[in-house]
């Protein structure tokens, strides 16, 4: 008996978010690695699950979500960008982003195919290129501004381009990409007849002014690209995992084609909450909320890591802030963020497992702000050994 697991996904390994709270939990870190709020989230939320739940909304939904839930997803684009979308066949509701790209990458790849990303990505873009047989061409971002270089990414479409898979704002670099980096990406997919499937999931968590600009809301660009969201991080409940895609029938019909067969269908209860959540979150100004919380919890993050040392690059969005560790002596962020971890007992993640090729990662390590005030400040309590550098705390960075 040949109990290996099958060529395609033997390589996989543990996901860098598994493997660093893992370590986390065993050190007793301050886990400022994986992305997730260590807050409640809005008890207005919550309090509609259980409603649900008790509403006996609880057997399968249909399959591409329940009527509420894509009637409050439309409803949100009316507001929001003025389109006006058919909830019916422009809506697919699945359980969660990582879901929603997996299954839009199978359903718009051949094998042999190739789909262009950003670099760093997103750790689950890899995987699902690999499990449909198609190539991954990265387009590498240039810190500290992570902008891009328009021949670059005209460079990397061949024929055998089918996607250009994008995610703005931007994890691990909080980037916005920016109205006229958009056109430019915009042009090329149409110039070059390649479908688009964006990662908007932190498109509420932006600061300083800064404008999410859906890439479908470009000229043209509806018809050929698929929106992808996720309530998690919107609502802080990202174990609830609700995600969501929006776009023209065509592209809904391959999508929901793969995932009645992923996962059929998604939580109904959580679905109904959710759509509570939608429908009744502009009127109580919960995302302006939101947006100045998160600007709150970025200030006292920033300023733990830069008075001890960890200078930190700009970002516009997300919930996370990149470091610059190239003075500490660390040969990689790897060795870094494990000596953090399990030295200093503060878990950040490295950029690095965002990289086709890690060796390209610049020496950066990734902190999550989604957290209580009172863990950002333990964090900081910790991080000030940091002071004067590592080698002032008598423990040698492992060369
Ligand atoms: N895309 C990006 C860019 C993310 O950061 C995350 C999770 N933090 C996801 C997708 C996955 O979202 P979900 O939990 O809804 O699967
Ligand atoms: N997206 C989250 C992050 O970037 C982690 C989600 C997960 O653990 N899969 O940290």
């Amino acid at each position: 008996m040949d109990t290996r697991a099958a060529a395609r996904s033997r390589g996989f390994g543990a996901s860098v978010f598994s493997e660093m709270s893992r370590l986390a939990a065993r050190h007793g870190a301050v886990n400022l690695g994986q992305g997730f709020p260590d807050f409640a989230g809005p008890d207005f939320v919550k309090e509609a699950a259980k409603g649900a739940i008790d509403a006996d909304l609880n057997q399968y939904a249909i399959s591409h979500g329940t009527p509420r839930l894509r009637a409050a997803i439309a409803a949100t684009w009316a507001r929001d960008y003025g389109r006006e979308i058919d909830p019916d066949a422009e809506v697919t509701v699945t359980s969660g982003a990582t879901e929603t790209v997996f299954d839009a990458v199978q359903a718009f790849l051949n094998p042999g195919d190739e789909l262009i990303a950003f670099e760093p990505f997103y750790d689950s873009y890899g995987p699902s290129v690999t499990l449909a047989g198609g190539t991954l061409r990265p387009v590498t971002l240039h810190p500290p501004d992570w902008s891009f270089d328009p021949d670059e990414l005209e460079a990397v479409f061949t024929p055998r381009t089918r996607v250009l898979l994008l995610n703005t704002p931007h994890n691990p670099t909080g980037k916005v990409f920016s109205r006229s980096e958009l056109e430019v990406v915009a042009r090329l997919c149409r110039e070059h007849r390649v479908l688009a499937v964006t990662d908007e999931v932190y498109d509420r968590i932006v600061f300083d002014g800064a404008v999410h600009v859906s890439l479908a809301t470009l000229p043209d660009m509806w018809e050929r690209t698929l929106t992808i969201n996720s309530t998690g991080k919107t609502f802080s409940m990202t174990g609830w995992k609700i995600g969501y895609a929006v776009g023209p029938a065509p592209l809904q019909a391959a999508l929901r084609a793969v995932h009645q067969f992923v996962t059929f269908a998604t939580s109904t209860p959580f679905q109904e909450a959710m759509a509570t959540a939608m429908e009744v979150a502009p009127g109580l100004g919960y995302y302006d909320r939101l947006k100045a919380e998160y600007a709150a919890r970025r200030a006292l993050l920033r300023a733990a890591l830069e008075d001890n040392g960890l200078p930190t690059l700009a970002i516009a969005g997300s919930y996370f802030l990149m470091a610059d560790i190239a003075a500490l002596g660390f040969p990689d962020d790897v060795a870094f963020c494990r000596y953090l971890t399990t030295e200093v007992g503060v878990a950040a993640i490295p950029p690095s497992a965002f990289y086709a090729d890690p060796a390209r990662a610049p020496l950066l390590a990734r902190f999550c702000f989604a957290k209580r005030e009172e863990t950002l400040h333990a964090a900081a309590e910790r991080l000030a050994c940091l002071r004067g550098g590592v080698d002032a705390m008598g423990t040698q960075p492992r060369r």
